[in-house]
């Protein structure tokens, strides 16, 4: 049984001990282990920590920082298949996706390898009489992540390589279903050389978010996961007067237009509908079917889910595994029975689906659901608008591109979404109509380049500002401007009238 621990000041810590989670394998749903949960003790030794380093790093010159995180780089590369087997076990994702979200999240790592280049301010020169004015960004302090199930390694890199580069000190509390990435994570960073104290991890519940969401020393706070928690972070963190970036929930929909290639959108669909068993929040969960099309598509996907296998992460032939846990699989499950209540027709039984090494989903041991689809699912429904960041995929059949936006831009959330066509015309007014923060042109999961930031819009985000990219560079550093004048003989004198250039 493995005991999974805190990370603070370059070392394991055990803090209090006094409470832990279970940890879970999901595919056999056996116990694997047990998780600290942290203290508000706990966290302050964390914060302690963070802050006594940030002085040293943040005096660290850009090339130093850079050069720490080259080799972070290479580390994490080089333990990449080590990484994805811990999230693997973890998690329940198959490790082909487990390494996909390494590669992601490392993306991020070589895009704050160029801090020198990001960071450089703006100069003037001459603003005024022998006046100059330049502006630099400087680092916050301690900052926190707070990071969700989905992604273990991925989303913590979407904050912490930004934050570490620009200066600042890091205390990452992981999500306690899996938090053995963040471990490794961490002693490769020591091994790259990156000072005690800069990057740390507290395992945790609510009790440690509390803490990080009260703590004077806490600059800013990055959050990822669902919306209720998102908005009570984000609330609760900017009343404590802190910077805050909070990521919540998604649906996200597919528009397929009729004149889209159908084997190209069945095959897009269900890639993003099933992949990571639907617990991405970029997953389409909804096709929006423009008719005539419906009945044919549906043919199509459901063909396609016919030849998945479902089977256990660590076994190669699996291209989908279980869901985390045992009751966000019945709670997943739930909406079979409520979808069909609410007038759709249930195409695709996950229960039934076999299971590698097993029997049908419902009657193997373990947190298994296999893909889903439901058809005819009714606009409005809960089945439509709630997440239930699963292997279900809604088909919910409208009659134009208008009806469609319309359905899309109703809902509460606005993370990702798609447009398949041929028409560049359609597509144009959809990416300019539609009111969402990730836009897919034929692409099922536009999930941005580091060098560009990820963010949703309306429920999907609490804050103003997108992770990584220029925003994560923003998000992490303050401005300021300098102006500067070097005394010469003509230096004009006591003047009490405000400043004004000439
Ligand atoms: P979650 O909201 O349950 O947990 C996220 C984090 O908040 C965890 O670290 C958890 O320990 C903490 N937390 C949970 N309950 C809390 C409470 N009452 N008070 C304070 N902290 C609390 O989310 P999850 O189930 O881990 O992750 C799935 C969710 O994350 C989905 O809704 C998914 O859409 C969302 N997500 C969003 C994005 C995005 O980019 N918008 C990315 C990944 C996941």
């Amino acid at each position: 049984m493995k005991s999974v621990k805190h990370w603070i000041n370059g070392a394991l810590a055990d803090g209090d001990a006094a409470r832990t989670a279970e940890l879970f394998n999901p595919a056999t749903g056996e116990v694997s282990g047990a998780v600290a949960l942290a203290s508000a003790a706990d966290v302050d030794a964390a914060v302690a920590a963070a802050a006594a380093a940030y002085p040293g790093w943040r005096d660290a010159s850009l090339t130093k920082r850079a050069s720490v995180l080259f080799r972070f780089r290479e580390l994490m590369y080089a333990h990449r298949d080590e990484l994805a087997a811990l999230i693997s076990a973890e998690h329940g994702k198959v490790h082909s996706d487990a390494l996909g979200e390494v590669a992601r999240g490392l993306e991020v790592v070589e895009f704050a390898c160029g801090i020198p280049h990001l960071l450089k301010g703006g100069y003037s020169e001459g603003v005024s009489t022998r006046v100059d004015s330049y502006s630099i960004r400087q680092p916050l302090g301690v900052v926190a992540g707070i990071t969700p199930f989905n992604f273990p390694a991925m989303v913590p890199m979407w904050m912490f390589p930004v934050a570490i580069a620009c200066g600042n000190t890091f205390v990452l509390k992981p999500s306690e279903r899996d938090p053995s990435a963040s471990l490794l994570m961490a002693r490769l960073w020591q091994e790259a050389g990156l000072p005690d104290g800069v990057f740390n991890v507290v395992q945790g519940d609510k009790v440690s978010v509390d803490r990080l969401l009260e703590h004077p020393d806490v600059r800013a706070v990055s959050f990822v996961g669902s919306t209720p928690i998102a908005k009570y972070v984000y609330e609760s963190g900017t009343a404590h007067g802190k910077r805050v970036q909070a990521l919540g929930g998604a649906k996200n929909h597919m528009l397929v237009l009729p004149d889209a290639d159908l084997d190209l959108v069945a095959d897009s669909a269900v890639s993003a509908g099933f992949g990571s068993a639907g617990e991405r929040c970029m997953a389409i969960s909804v096709v929006l079917a423009v008719e005539p099309i419906g009945d044919e598509l549906v043919e199509k996907i459901v063909e396609r889910v016919g030849r998945l296998t479902v089977g256990p992460g660590d076994d190669s032939r699996s291209e989908m595994g279980p869901l985390v846990t045992g009751p966000h699989r019945d709670k997943v499950a739930s909406y079979l029975d409520l979808g069909v209540e609410e007038g759709a027709k249930l195409v695709v039984d996950g229960r039934e689906t076999p299971v590698l090494g097993g029997g049908k989903a419902a009657r193997t041991p373990g947190f298994w659901l296999g893909p889903t689809v439901l058809d005819h699912v009714p606009a409005g429904s809960r089945t439509h608008t709630e997440e239930i960041f699963g292997p279900v995929l809604s088909i919910v059949r409208v009659r134009s591109y208008e009806e469609g936006l319309e359905v899309i831009n109703g809902g509460a959330y606005g993370n990702g979404t798609a447009i398949f066509t041929n028409d560049g015309g359609a597509a144009r007014r959809f990416q300019n109509e539609v009111e969402v923060g990730m836009v897919g042109i034929n692409v099922p999961i536009p999930v941005p380049m580091a060098f560009y930031s990820f963010g949703g819009w309306k429920s999907s985000l609490f804050g103003d500002t997108h992770v990584h990219g220029t925003e994560g560079v923003h998000f992490y550093t303050r401005g300021k401007v300098v102006t500067s004048r070097w005394l010469d003989p003509s230096h004009g004198g006591v003047n009490l009238g405000f400043p004004t250039n000439g």
